[in-house]
C-alpha cells in the first residue's frame, strides 16, 4: 500500500506540494527516500523540519495545504501526502541525539503544539524547559477541544513521555495567573507564554446551560464527559469553522437534531472539507446564508431570531462579503445554541490589551503559537513554536531576538 502511494509521486523538480505546507516540509525528498526503501532517511528529512508529524499527519487540512498544491491533483487525485507522512511517523523514531543540556532555566506556560515544538527546538540546542499546564495532560486545545473520534489522545501520552525523557519537566494542574507571572520571570532566564486562544466570542449573548460557547461545549463533552447535562435533543451550532464542525459532530452523537447555521455559503466555509462531509454523512443539517440576530430564553427552550444573508463582492482574502437581506427575519425554537464564531487570546496575563507585533514582549518574556498569531492551524502553531525558540536562544546568547 505505502509503495503504491509513494510511487504515484512524480518527484517534481519544483515540488508545488511544498509551497502548500505551512511548516515547509521537504515532502518530495521524504517521499523519494520512501521510494528508495529508506524509511530512516525519510524520517530524518521529515523530523528535520517538523517535530510533531503524528499531529500534522492527523490534523492538517491537507486538501487545502500540501495535497491541494500537488500537481497530480490537477488531473486527478493528488499524492496522498498526509497518509505517507503518517506512515513515516508511525513507523520511525523521533531523533533524540541532543547536546548536553546547559543551565538556563526556561518556563513555558501551556503545552499545545506550539509549546511542544518550541521545547523540542530548545532541547536540540542544549536547553531544557519546565512546562506549566493547567490541565492534567499535554496538548492544549488538541486535548480539550478535539473529540476522541477524530484524534486518538493516547498519542499525547506518548509525546509527553518522550518530552520527559529528554529532560522536560511538567507541572500539571498549574494555572499561572497574572500576579504570578512576575515571580516566574524572576526565577527563569526566559518565560514563554503559549496559552493558545481560548476566549470565546459570544457575540454579546450571555452564556448559560442552553447558550454555550463552542470550546466550553467541547470541554464538557471531551474532558468532563458530561453529555448527560445537555438541555434537550435539538441544537443549533452557529459558525462555519473547525470548532463548529467538532461541536456539531460531537452533539449528533448524543442528540437527535443538530443544525449548523452559517452566514456565508458552503463554498466559503473555513472548516476542513472532510469534516463537513463527515458531518453531513452523520446527519448534521446545514443552514447556509443565515445569521442569528437575537436569542430569547423561554422557560424550557430558546427562540432564535434568524435572518437570511446574501453574498456580495469578493474581497482581497478571496471571500465574498455578506450582508443581511431585508425583510427576512424568522423565529426558530431550539433546546440549545452553541456559538462557534471565533476565539481570541486572553492577553491580560501579560498586561497586554492587544496582540503584540513580535514574539519578544518584554525583558525575558516571549509569546508564541495561537496566543501570538490568533487561532490558526496545528501546523502553523508548530512552525511558530520553532521560530520563537530560535528567538529565545538568540536572546539567551545575549543577542537581539
Ligand atoms: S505538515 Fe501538514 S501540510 Fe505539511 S506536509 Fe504534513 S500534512 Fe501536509
Ligand atoms: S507536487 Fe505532488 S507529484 Fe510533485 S513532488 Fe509533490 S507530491 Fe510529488
Amino acid at each position: 500500500m505505502i509503495t503504491e502511494l509513494t510511487a504515484y509521486c512524480l518527484s517534481c523538480p519544483k515540488p508545488k506540494c511544498e509551497t502548500g505546507c505551512p511548516c515547509g516540509n521537504h515532502i518530495r525528498d521524504y517521499i523519494k527516500a520512501m521510494k528508495d526503501g529508506d524509511i530512516e532517511k525519510a524520517a530524518a528529512v521529515l523530523y528535520s523540519v517538523n517535530p510533531l508529524p503524528e499531529l500534522t499527519s492527523r490534523l492538517c487540512d491537507c486538501d487545502r495545504q500540501c495535497q491541494g498544491h500537488c500537481v497530480r491533483g490537477m488531473r486527478g487525485e493528488p499524492v496522498q501526502i498526509q497518509q505517507i507522512e503518517r506512515y513515516i511517523s508511525d513507523h520511525s523514531k523521533r531523533p533524540v541525539g541532543f547536546p548536553v543540556a546547559g543551565d538556563k532555566k526556561i518556563a513555558v506556560i501551556g503545552s499545545g503544539p506550539a509549546a511542544l515544538s518550541l521545547v523540542y527546538e530548545l532541547r536540540q540546542n542544549g536547553c531544557t524547559a519546565t512546562i506549566y499546564e493547567k490541565e492534567e495532560q499535554i496538548g492544549g486545545a488538541i486535548y480539550t477541544g478535539i473529540p476522541d473520534y477524530r484524534f486518538d489522545k493516547t498519542i499525547l501520552e506518548k509525546i509527553r513521555e518522550e518530552w520527559k525523557a529528554f529532560g522536560t519537566e511538567f507541572r500539571f494542574g498549574s494555572e499561572i495567573r497574572e500576579e504570578e507571572l512576575g515571580a516566574l520571570c524572576e526565577e527563569n532566564d526566559a518565560v514563554i507564554l503559549a496559552v493558545g486562544a481560548s476566549v470565546e466570542n459570544t457575540a454579546g449573548f450571555e452564556t448559560n446551560d442552553r447558550i454555550l460557547g463552542g470550546l466550553s461545549l467541547l470541554y464538557k463533552l471531551n474532558i468532563e464527559k458530561d453529555a448527560g447535562s445537555l438541555p434537550g435533543k435539538h441544537a443549533y451550532v452557529w459558525g462555519g469553522g473547525n470548532v463548529a464542525m467538532d461541536c456539531a459532530r460531537s452533539l449528533i452523537r448524543h442528540i437527535d437534531d443538530v443544525t449548523v447555521l452559517y452566514r456565508r455559503s458552503l463554498k466559503e466555509m473555513p472548516a476542513n472539507g472532510r469534516e463537513i462531509e463527515e458531518a453531513m454523512a452523520e446527519g448534521v443539517k446545514f443552514a447556509y446564508l443565515h445569521n442569528i440576530k437575537e436569542v430569547r430564553q423561554e422557560s424550557d427552550h430558546l427562540v432564535l431570531t434568524v435572518c437570511e444573508m446574501e453574498l456580495g463582492e469578493t474581497g482581497s482574502d478571496g471571500r465574498a462579503s455578506v450582508t443581511e437581506k431585508a425583510g427576512t427575519l424568522t423565529e426558530v425554537e431550539t433546546d440549545m445554541l452553541v456559538m462557534a464564531i471565533g476565539q481570541k487570546t486572553d492577553l491580560h496575563i501579560a498586561g497586554l490589551s492587544e496582540r503584540p507585533a513580535a514574539h519578544h514582549i518584554g525583558n525575558n518574556l516571549f509569546i508564541c503559537g495561537d496566543a501570538f498569531t490568533g487561532p490558526k492551524t496545528v501546523v502553523k502553531a508548530i512552525r511558530d513554536g520553532k521560530e520563537t525558540a530560535q528567538e529565545v536562544l538568540k536572546y539567551l546568547e545575549g543577542g537581539d531576538s
